[in-house]
């Protein structure tokens, strides 16, 4: 007999276990969906018709087991909802599986009873712990009933109960603790995955955050091309890129001419503006060049970067540039040259090489901007 009680034990506490790793997603508790005490009362219901199977049999219609435990389990998780469907899937084994006696409808109706007693002990706010022995007790009580009707040998009778009573109250003791510590694991389990997910969405967007501000620190802010570190890195690059392959670099230089009049005839923010309409056009105008960089210099100086570009083709770009900004027709009454806003441009044109610098080539530009300025601007002039 106690060979049978204790591999029913090992079967509760073995089954406990892989239906919390089943489960793992969808824990027992009485805040559950009624789709997951379903699924729990299906199990219980289960285990309590497989412990029946192991059962150690009393008399010709008398079975022990521990299936009470199932129930008591269920109700002590979920509450009414798996208890009772737990205990209506026992009482219809106990009838079909084991035959159709008298002693395994009382059983039945006992196994019922178990489900709905502790159903509603469940609702009661006590202590977990003393919930669930009281409801084993429960369980217990009903199956000492039907065992004081059908076991007529008093010395078998208190032989069974103070087995059962032993069994039962240290099984269940470690199948429920058993039930809490795989609940636990499994919400402490879901609650890291949670927040590994968390971490990694939150890295995602760091990674998002230093790319844009990457960005945003080789981009001028009022114009949205790129700004002087941007232009500083862009020549250095081609520089030793172009000084490897013997190829012209040409640097096209142009800054607005009598702008400080512009602003103070219209205001700094229509300056402002006139900067941004100037940017915008000649950033569309070269959009579809991959060898043309156009950046901000500084206040009202930009640059364009020609890779592998001669200098003749500099100065068709100058052009087109220099018309492009005259095509916009910008008002500047203060203009001393004309009555709308015009550029002076410095070109110059090198074959890089490692033992000249790129400061070279920017002076050079500068120094024909300069030339242009000093022949009465709106002019173009080559170093
Ligand atoms: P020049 O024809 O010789 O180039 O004369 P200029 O007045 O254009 O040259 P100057 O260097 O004397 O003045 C440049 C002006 O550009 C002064 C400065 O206020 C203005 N400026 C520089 N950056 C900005 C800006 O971001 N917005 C506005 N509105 N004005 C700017
Ligand atoms: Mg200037
Ligand atoms: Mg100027």
């Amino acid at each position: 007999m106690f060979k049978d009680f204790f591999s029913n034990a090992t079967i509760l506490i073995a089954s406990f276990t892989v239906m919390g790793q089943i489960f793992k997603n969808l824990p027992l508790s009485p805040s559950s969906s009624h789709l997951t005490k379903l699924y729990w009362g299906i199990c219980y219901g289960i285990l309590g018709n497989i412990l029946m199977v192991f059962s150690f049999q009393i008399n010709s219609t008398t079975i022990a087991d521990l299936r009470h435990l199932a129930i008591v389990v269920a109700a002590a998780f979920g509450g009414v909802v798996p208890a009772i469907i737990a205990s209506i899937l026992i009482a219809l084994g106990r009838v079909t599986l084991f035959g159709i006696t008298e002693t395994a409808f009382v059983a039945a109706i006992s196994a019922l009873l178990t489900g709905i007693v502790c159903g509603w002990f469940s609702k009661l706010n006590i202590r977990p712990t003393i919930k669930a022995f009281t409801m084993n007790l429960i369980g217990l009580f009903f199956i000492s009933i039907v065992f004081a009707i059908y076991i007529e040998d008093t010395n078998t009778l208190l032989n069974v109960l103070l087995l059962h009573y032993l069994i039962s109250l240290i099984g269940g003791f470690f199948a429920y603790h058993l039930s809490v510590y795989i609940a636990n694991s499994n919400a402490a389990e879901k609650e890291l995955n949670l927040s590994l997910i968390k971490l990694k969405e939150s890295e995602q967007e760091l990674h998002k955050a230093n790319e844009l501000l990457n960005r945003l620190s080789y981009m001028d802010g009022l114009t949205g091309i790129g700004n002087r570190r941007h232009f500083d890195e862009i020549l250095n690059k081609e520089w030793s890129r172009l000084s490897s392959s013997n190829s012209p670099l040409t640097l096209l230089m142009f800054d607005i001419d009598y702008f400080k009049k512009y602003n103070d005839t219209y205001g700094h923010l229509a300056g402002d503006q006139c900067l941004q309409t100037i940017t915008s056009a000649i950033k569309n105008l070269v959009a579809n060049n991959p060898y043309i960089t156009f950046c901000r210099y500084g206040g009202e100086e930009f640059a364009l970067v020609l890779s592998k570009t001669k200098l003749d083709r500099g100065i068709a770009i100058a052009e087109l540039v220099q018309r492009k900004v005259q095509s916009l027709k910008i008002e500047h009454s203060s203009s001393e040259i004309s009555d709308i806003v015009t550029i002076s441009i410095g070109i110059a044109s090198v074959i890089p090489s490692l033992e000249k610098q790129p400061k070279d080539l920017i002076h050079l530009a500068d120094t024909s901007l300069y030339t242009s300025k000093m022949n009465g601007r709106n002019t173009i002039s080559t170093a």
